[in-house]
């Protein structure tokens, strides 16, 4: 046997048993979800089926959201964003960038691996991974994005902020998924922007990641809003509340921003770990934060 062919082998060997349903509708879903045993939905399966493979999730049934239609809706009306649970990193991108909305999660969901993985991974499977370095999550936290959630039981509202109960954990109860996310339309005078630290170029996972919002006061330039979310500096994905509330009522200049940077790295309680050292991390949330409100300054300009 060639060395390549043990190899696979070895990968299949690895594989767990589980079966496999793909339902057609939301009801059906709920069902299966409701099975006993463990059952876990799969999306794009971009994080799911290496975590089975690897043995860092156990599944007796992986059941398939890629095909209920309440899942792949992605629509804008009066209210905001409606993002199903199920639509992919890339119809997100296509969407917000057509369309000149949410600039930070337009530029996270095109971080997210490659061209490949965006046209699978879903933006549903990055928050219910509940990585703290997930990309998406800093920009969906800023435009203050609320899970909808759905069970056999019902559904809950939960704003995801409240979503995330560790790394690799979420408040979601057995049987219970997440069916789209809400974001509200911010005003026009409102920009956002996201930012990460990779040591490549693509295809890595950020050592640190910030998105910012700002909303000003075009007659004196004061803030009205301010919203800023780290990625990868604590087990869950965090909100810079001090630095919102001291730049809430500021008129922003380059010595705010340094102020408002400050507070930022206060609010990360990064690990040491291969990809980079805590004080390196907090460092990292300093220039970003100061980037993406430069950013979301010439946004507004
Ligand atoms: C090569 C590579 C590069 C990557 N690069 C990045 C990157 O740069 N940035 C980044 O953030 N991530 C990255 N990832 C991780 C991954 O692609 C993302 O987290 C992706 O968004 C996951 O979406 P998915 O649809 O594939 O989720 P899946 O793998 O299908 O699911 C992920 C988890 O969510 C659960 N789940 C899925 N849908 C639901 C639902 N509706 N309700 C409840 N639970 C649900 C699953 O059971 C599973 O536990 C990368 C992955 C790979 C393989």
């Amino acid at each position: 046997m060639t060395g390549e062919a043990t190899q696979t082998l070895e990968m299949h060997e690895r594989m767990p048993n589980f079966d496999y349903e793909a339902p057609t509708t939301l009801k059906a879903a709920l069902e299966l979800l409701a099975r006993p045993g463990e059952v876990r939905p799969l999306a794009g399966g971009t994080d799911i089926i290496d975590q089975l493979k690897n043995n860092r999730r156990n599944a007796d049934l992986v059941v398939d959201m890629k095909r209920v239609p309440e899942l792949l809706k992605l629509e804008m009306n009066g209210v905001g964003l409606r993002i199903g649970s199920a639509v992919s990193c890339s119809a997100v991108h296509k969407f917000t960038s057509t369309h000149g909305i949410f600039p930070a999660l337009s530029e996270a969901s095109e971080l997210v691996g490659s061209v490949h993985i965006q046209n699978r991974a879903s933006i549903g499977g990055n928050v219910c991974n509940a990585a703290p370095s997930a990309d998406t999550i800093p920009a969906l936290l800023i435009h203050e994005a609320v899970a909808h959630t759905a069970s056999a039981s019902g559904g809950r509202e939960i704003p995801l902020i409240d979503f995330f109960a560790g790394p690799g954990q979420t408040v979601l109860e057995k049987g219970e998924i997440l069916k789209e996310l809400l974001l509200p339309s911010p005003s026009k005078q409102t920009a956002s922007a996201y930012l990460r630290f990779i040591p490549r170029n693509e295809m890595d996972i950020a050592v640190a990641g910030v998105g910012s919002l700002i909303e000003v006061d075009p007659a004196n330039g004061i803030v009205t809003r301010a919203r800023i979310a780290l990625a990868s500096v604590a087990p869950t994905p965090v909100r810079a509340y001090a630095a919102e509330e001291l730049l809430e009522g500021a008129v922003i200049d380059a010595a705010t921003i340094d102020k408002i940077a400050d507070l930022a790295v206060e609010a990360a309680v990064p690990i040491t770990d291969v990809r980079g050292s805590a004080e390196y991390r907090k460092e990292l949330i300093r220039v970003l934060t100061k980037r993406t409100l430069n950013i979301c300054l010439e946004r507004l300009a």
